[in-house]
């Protein structure tokens, strides 16, 4: 083995180089150090995978936005959803992160549209109303004829309180509020959940 695996007694890479390269990819998502190391060590091996990652991910970096109309992850924009007229406008699935989208399309029951918070209302965190797009969501329920709208978030304490937060901005209104039924696991993320629990819990859905 060459020298420049060798590591300090902190477990460190005495190659600064690799430990660099270790540290920024042990940052990602889902990666350990362990399973950073291995990764490292095949882009150091394989040139070609390096550069090919390397640019894929600066060609995504450049060309994938979030959809100025929904949030979605996309590349056109508007995403694929908001411009087909496939989609039922008046109904308005929201959901707290672009990636809880994913299951929902997976799954493909769901015909109506979407809106990505980006985030959830957690006063304890100094998040207030202010600091999501609830003006936004508000003029694309008038411009859209939006006739029910989804609570997909999940049920942790931010989920809670973003919805009735809603609830309360949509009260009075032509508009009828459902929220997913239980099937969700507190505090499970959205994203995670499998299909069929999924469709269940938005067949059974139910008002405010
Ligand atoms: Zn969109």
């Amino acid at each position: 083995m060459s020298r420049s695996f060798e590591t300090n007694e902190g477990g460190e890479f005495q190659s600064p180089a690799l430990e660099r390269l270790v540290r920024s990819l042990s940052r990602l998502p889902g990666l350990g150090r362990k399973s950073a190391t291995r990764i490292a060590l095949h882009l150091i091996a394989e040139e070609a995978a390096a550069e090919d990652l390397l640019s894929a991910a600066s060609e995504a970096g450049e060309k994938v936005t979030n959809c100025s109309n929904c949030g979605a992850i996309t590349e056109p924009d508007p995403c694929r959803i908001c411009s087909s007229d496939r989609r039922d406008p008046s109904q308005l699935c929201i959901v707290a992160s672009p990636v809880d989208i994913l299951p929902f399309e997976k799954a493909g029951f769901f015909q109506g549209r979407y809106f990505v918070l980006g985030r959830l209302l957690s006063p304890l965190d100094g998040v207030r109303a202010g600091d999501l797009p609830f003006e936004r969501l508000a003029e694309r329920i008038r411009t859209d004829g939006v006739k029910e709208v989804i609570i997909a978030l999940d049920s942790s304490v931010e989920g809670e309180t973003t919805a009735l937060y809603m609830q309360q901005m949509l009260e009075g209104g032509s508009v009828s509020m459902t929220r997913l039924a239980t099937g969700i696991p507190v505090g499970g993320a959205l994203a995670y959940t499998d299909e069929v629990t999924l469709q269940r819990a938005f067949m059974g859905r139910r008002t405010f």
